[in-house]
């Protein structure tokens, strides 16, 4: 029997790999949901796909008038592989390129939508010409190997992929993605940052995001009137690429006590040796674990995954304070600060301290300079869009509004997302009316 053909309703519940047979089966190669202005639709690029189009229409949480989203089946590969472009009035989308397993097209396309809107709010924060946007590439959907040569494969095709896009997304590193995979898009296309320091990139950002997240904990306690970092407690999930660098600072700051948790054990034995001489308490957890919350401290700093204050984890935080790195750190960003606020815990909106990956992304196309002053200005007391400077005056605006500084900073964010570029306008949208009125969809 041949196999059942999915009702166009289904298609969000398809698994990624089921959804790629069905786009195979159609005979598509590559298509686009783009969001018309003046209609205020949601326009598929194939009559078949018209039932994504209406759940992006109708969704009122992730969807937020994303100019476009452009996806195609890598050509070799068979790599799904997405941009998701939310709002381009500032410049081009940036924002990197997450590789991720999802379990339905529905959680796929939730993921780059809501990653995209949280890059157009990160980037119009730290005063970036920029606009967001976020590349997802679905684990599982082609010859994934662990065979260089084909994980190279795959880059270069979604390299091929932005010069296709004609620039109205830029790509850079995410999660599951590393200087080498930028390297192969950036054989392929101009359209990425990130790549590394041999061929004129920045290289890993993690150094800096990790001081960015310590001046936003310090506008945290100056604001609460507790002081500087010296003598305090800190909670540190995720002991990765910026947890290590952040130890590192918050040791340099003298605080009493580091307590650390990780899935990998390896990690515990790679700081103790690296800070012998700090009071350092690091645990190995399982994946998924937030014990760690509810240990007395004063700052809590989620340097692992996205996604871990929620309803299940608040109630147990011990910390005064909650800032790191991780982005979405809300499950429920509806929800999820106001139950923090009720709590009495000083929640840092993630998009507001860890700007620095992106800002160093940012200026790599302008050249590099030693001590880059417009580089450090971010990470210091004197600019008015310093990451402690703008902190605090988050924070004063939800304590004077009685809002939360999670939901001042996104209208402060999306005001400013609005923005046009001085030089360039909206050019983004010009890109992608270019795109479809010139037959981008195949
Ligand atoms: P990373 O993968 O190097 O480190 C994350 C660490 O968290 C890993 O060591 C992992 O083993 C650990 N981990 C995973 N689940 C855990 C859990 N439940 N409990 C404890 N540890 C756990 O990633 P990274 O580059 O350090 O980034 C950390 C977070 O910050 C990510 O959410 C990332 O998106 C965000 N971020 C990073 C940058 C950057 O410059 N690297 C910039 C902005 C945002």
């Amino acid at each position: 029997m041949p196999p059942r053909e999915p009702a166009l309703t289904d298609l969000a519940r398809l698994s990624p790999i089921e959804f790629r047979a069905f786009l195979e089966g159609k005979g598509i190669r590559r298509f686009y949901l783009v969001y018309d202005p003046e209609r205020r639709r949601v326009v598929a690029s194939h009559p078949e796909l018209e039932s994504l189009a209406e759940l992006l229409q109708h969704d009122t949480r992730d969807f937020d008038a994303h100019e476009g989203v452009f996806i195609q089946v890598a050509p070799e590969t068979g790599m799904l592989q997405g941009a998701f472009v939310h709002r381009t009035c500032r410049g081009q989308a940036a924002g990197g390129v997450r590789f991720w397993t999802y379990d339905t097209v529905e959680d796929y396309l939730r993921d780059g939508l809501r990653l995209g809107k949280g890059m157009t709010q990160k980037n119009a924060l730290a005063g970036l010409w920029w606009g967001g946007g976020k590349g997802v590439m679905a684990r599982g959907t082609g010859v994934d190997g662990a065979d260089p040569a084909v994980r190279r494969r795959v880059y270069e095709e979604y390299g091929e992929f932005m010069t296709s896009l004609r620039g109205c997304y830029v790509t850079a590193e995410d999660v599951g993605t590393g200087p080498e995979d930028m390297a192969a898009i950036f054989s392929r296309t101009r359209f990425t940052t990130c790549i590394p320091e041999s061929l004129g990139g920045s290289g890993n950002p993690s150094a800096p995001t990790a001081l960015g997240v310590v001046r936003g904990m310090e506008a945290a306690l100056a604001h609460l009137g507790l002081g500087t970092l010296e003598g305090k407690t800190v909670a540190v999930q995720g002991l990765g690429h910026v947890g290590e660098p952040l130890v590192e600072y918050l040791h340099q700051r003298q605080v009493r006590r580091i307590l650390g948790s990780d899935i990998d054990p390896e990690r515990e034995r790679v700081l103790r040796k690296r800070f012998p001489d700090l009071d350092l308490d690091v645990r190995a957890v399982p994946r998924g674990d937030c014990s760690l919350f509810t240990e007395p401290a004063d700052i809590l700093s989620p340097n692992a995954t996205g996604a871990v204050l929620g309803e299940r984890t608040i109630s147990g935080i011990a910390a005064r304070i909650v800032c790191g790195a991780a982005n979405n750190q809300l499950e429920d960003p509806q929800q999820d600060d106001l139950r923090l606020k009720e709590r009495g815990i000083l929640y840092m909106p993630d998009f507001l301290v860890n700007r620095m990956g992106i800002v160093n992304c940012a200026d790599e196309q302008f050249g590099t300079v030693d001590r880059d002053p417009a580089f450090l200005r971010h990470l210091g007391d004197e600019w008015e869009n310093s990451i402690y400077n703008l902190s605090l005056r988050v924070l004063k605006e939800a304590e004077a509004t009685g809002r939360t500084p999670h939901r001042v900073a996104v209208a402060l964010a999306d005001q400013r997302s609005l923005e046009l570029h001085p030089l360039w306008g909206h050019r983004g949208q010009e890109i992608i009316r270019s795109l479809t009125a010139g037959g981008w969809a195949g």
